[in-house]
This record gives C-alpha cells, structure tokens and sequence, in this order.
C-alpha cells in the first residue's frame, strides 16, 4: 500500500530562507508539494497570484473561513493568511509529503488539528544575520522590517513548540538536513497506523490458521 504524505509545516523568522530552502526541497526531491496560502497582503514586486499566494481581499477570505475552505489562518502584522484545504489534502492522499510555509499561530492550530504533523522551525545563525538578511532583502521599508524583527522576538518564544529547530546557514546542507527529518518522521509509528493495523490482521489471520 502507497504510504500517505505527511502535513509539514515550516516555520522560521521573516528572512530566515524558508522559500529558498522549499524551493530547493522541491527541485531535489520530487514527493513534496508546497501549498500556496490566500493572503490579504498585497502582492510584493514580481510576486505573482497562484504562484507565491492567492491574493484576496478581506470579505472573500473571511467567506472561505466560513465556507470551511481553509484548514487554519491566522493575522500576521496586519493581514489574513491561511492554507487552503483541497490542495493539502489531495497531495497527501497521492503520496506527497506538504510543506505550509506558516507562522507560529497557524502552526499550533496544525499541530492541535492533526497531531502527527511535523513541526520545523528554521532559523538563521544568528540574529545579527537575520537583521542582515531583512535588509538586503530590499523589498520593505524600514517599518515593516522593524515591524518584522518585532514579530522576530515573538515568534523566538515559541521556538519550543516545534519537533525541530534547523540552522540555515549553508542551503544546501540545511535542505539534506530537512528532508532527513521528514525521512524519518515518515517511518515514526505514529505515521504508520494504517501498515501497522494491516500487519497485525494479517499476523491474527496466520495465526489462528496454525492452530
Ligand atoms: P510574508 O508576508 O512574508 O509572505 O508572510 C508573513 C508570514 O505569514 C510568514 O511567517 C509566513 O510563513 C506566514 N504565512 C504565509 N502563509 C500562511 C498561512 O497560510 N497561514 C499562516 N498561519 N501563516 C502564513
């Protein structure tokens, strides 16, 4: 029997390389899916609707909560952000492990909703190199990166609810590291309920037939 994907959720400070480190996953290994979240944010320069996010505005997103079209959401500096069901739950049944690029809110709502998911939290080496990361980054104005780092020192206490921490100081070696937790995690026999009851049956079945 095909094993399910697992629902993985990544989480990390704005500037810690979460996308870049999905995109890598993605192109490395082909059982990943990312979901694309619908965000009240408007776009960034280059950003894209269906590509980065679904952009909407605020009574459509407040509609599809009540329509039961989102699996969580929660409000980030100001915005809606939340993952769609269909796609989350279409991916996994075809074997598909799916990445939520979430905040820390909407990952404790995961973990509450579907206690086998996996929880990562990415950090960069150091704050100084996240500060360093924000700016460069170039696409927002001094007060929201402030804003962000704000955000930042919220976020870092609640590092603790997550299975586990990654340093993304070297993106190659930092994607190794990920999909071998997600290898691993696989294997975990919480993951597993389906092949473990079907192993038994059949053991009973044998067992009884050698009476
Ligand atoms: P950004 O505006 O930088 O694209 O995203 C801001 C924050 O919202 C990031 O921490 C990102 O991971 C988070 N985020 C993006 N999509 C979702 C979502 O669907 N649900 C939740 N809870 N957070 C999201």
């Amino acid at each position: 029997m095909e094993q399910k994907g697992i629902l993985m959720v990544l989480s990390g400070f704005s500037g810690a390389g979460k996308g870049t480190l999905v995109k890598g996953l993605i192109q490395k290994y082909d059982n990943y899916a990312l979901s694309i979240s619908m965000t009240t944010r408007a776009p960034r320069e280059g950003e894209r609707h269906g590509v980065e996010y679904f952009f909407t505005d605020k009574q459509h997103f407040e509609d599809t909560i009540k329509q039961d079209g989102l699996i969580e959401y929660a409000s980030y500096c100001g915005n809606y952000y939340g993952t769609p069901r269909a796609y989350v739950e279409e991916q996994m049944a075809v074997g598909r492990n799916v990445i939520l690029e979430i905040e820390l809110q909407g990952a404790l709502k995961i973990k509450e909703k579907f206690p086998e998911s996996l929880l990562i939290f990415v950090t960069p080496p150091s704050a100084e190199e996240l500060k360093r990361r924000l700016e460069k980054r170039g696409t927002e104005s001094p007060e929201v990166i402030a804003q962000r780092l704000a955000r930042a020192v919220e976020e870092s206490e609640g590092i603790e609810a997550y299975d586990y921490i990654v340093v993304n100081d070297d993106l190659e070696v930092c994607i190794e590291e990920i999909h071998r937790l997600v290898d691993a995690a696989r294997r975990a026999p919480v993951r597993r309920k389906e092949f473990i009851s079907e192993i038994r049956e059949e053991l009973q079945g044998f067992a009884k037939g050698a009476k």
